[in-house]
């Protein structure tokens, strides 16, 4: 078993466990010692008169206030090919975090598939022992982002539901256990009428209000409730003066009960069916649960570039045809060192480090690639009647770029 300098902290309920630090940095020294030390990059040709020429036909074209007869007339001088260099790396890297989840289960079921211990599975009992950066998960693709989401091998647990006791069952918080819910027709009453009959109040053996004992009550109706075997009415209703003074109130017939609750003033819970409890959802009325650890392995591609600094603008740059000039893709890649130009170097050296501090510690790099394009650059000096300038021609789809449009008049 390798050490590992596990380190865990919590975000929300998930647990994102850094990758192991030591393993990371001889990983590094290993594949960095294993690349090649030559390399070649690929030449970018430079621009010749005719393809700027050409290519100030098209920009008069783009440009109506512009002839096309000025880009003939216009007379090219000096010509001074360079390249922009854009170094781009990529990172693909993965993390890991961890989530607690539970499921119904019956012991039956936990019992057939797990055989006859109820504790973790695996070398260790408990489940926090287990290191998640201890198995294998491949991604599907490289360099695309993408989460995949497992049971983390041996930390299947079975216990007791814990929301309804393992009882299977929990209390209706509807009728909070009582089955019975106070009647919406008649409001408790038990009257059609939706008003409590004024014997119940004044009759001297009864004299109870609907509503009165909230004591007994429940929060949702103030409907107090009197249990008599099978038999459950409201405080207050005509049920509750015929079981007090054994006769119903004065001059009330059937046609003034509630058609509802015939005059109890409740009716039967919908939620529970009159039964008080419900199954439990948790775990599905089993009594049981299966807890385990689900492991989130999210694979992410960091992508960074930079540019040469030209006197083109970078937005203009960056939307021009380039070509690919060198390319590698390793474990981890070695700063470029050799380009004959030493900013090229530095922003890969820059880039790589950046990227290496990032991931350090909290997530582990699988590959990276690093690549270099050039787009040519040609900086032109031109004569133009009495005007004289310069402007740059610039990627392999030869745009024109002008600091100074030439104005319209000095081309007529
Ligand atoms: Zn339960
Ligand atoms: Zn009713
Ligand atoms: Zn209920």
């Amino acid at each position: 078993m390798p050490v590992h300098s596990s380190r865990l902290s919590m975000s929300g309920d998930k647990a994102v466990v850094a990758a192991p630090l030591l393993d990371d940095i001889e990983n590094h020294k290993q594949s960095v010692a294993a690349l090649p030390s030559k390399r070649y990059f690929d030449d970018v040709l430079p621009f010749r008169e005719e393809e700027i020429r050409e290519a100030l036909k098209r920009e008069a074209k783009r440009h109506r206030w512009w002839k096309e007869s000025a880009a003939k007339k216009m007379e090219i001088g000096e010509l001074e090919n360079s390249s922009c260099i854009q170094y781009v790396l990529e990172s693909f890297t993965e993390a890991r975090s961890t989530s607690e989840a539970t499921e119904a289960y019956t012991l039956g079921q936990y019992l057939d598939r797990y055989g006859y211990t109820l504790g973790g599975h695996g070398d260790d009992a408990s489940a926090s022992q287990q290191n998640p950066w201890d198995y294998e998960v491949l991604p599907n693709v490289m360099f695309a982002d993408q989460t995949r989401v497992m049971e983390l091998p041996g930390s299947s647990r079975m216990g007791s539901c814990t929301a309804c006791n393992a009882e299977g069952a929990t209390h209706c918080f509807h009728c909070r256990g009582n089955g019975q819910d106070k009647c919406g027709f008649c409001r408790g009453t038990g009257m059609k009428s939706g008003v409590a009959h004024p014997a119940v109040y004044t009759h001297p053996m009864v004299a109870s209000f609907p509503h009165a004992d909230l004591s007994r009550g429940y929060a949702s109706s103030s409907t107090a409730m009197v249990r008599h075997g099978n038999n459950t009415y409201g405080v207050g209703t005509p049920m509750y003066f015929m079981s007090k003074t054994g006769v119903p109130p004065p001059g009330l017939g059937t046609h003034d009960l509630c058609y509802m609750c015939h005059g109890r003033g409740v009716r039967e819970c919908h939620y529970c069916k009159g039964g008080g409890k419900k199954t439990c959802s948790t775990c599905g009325g089993s009594g049981s649960v299966r807890s385990f650890s689900k492991l989130i392995v999210q694979f992410e591609t960091e992508k960074s570039d930079c540019i040469t600094a030209c006197d083109v603008p970078e937005m203009l740059i960056r939307q021009a045809e380039k070509k690919e000039i060198f390319s590698e893709q390793a474990n981890y890649v070695r700063p470029i060192t050799k380009y004959h130009v030493k900013e090229v170097n530095e922003n890969s050296r820059a880039l790589c480090v950046k990227h290496l501090e990032r991931v350090m510690g909290k997530s582990r790099v699988i590959q990276q690639r690093h690549m270099l394009f050039a787009i040519p650059l040609c900086k032109v000096a031109f004569t133009l009647g009495s005007q004289s300038g310069i402007f740059w021609v610039y990627g392999r789809d030869a745009r024109i770029y002008f600091p100074k449009y030439p104005a319209k008049c000095a081309i007529l």
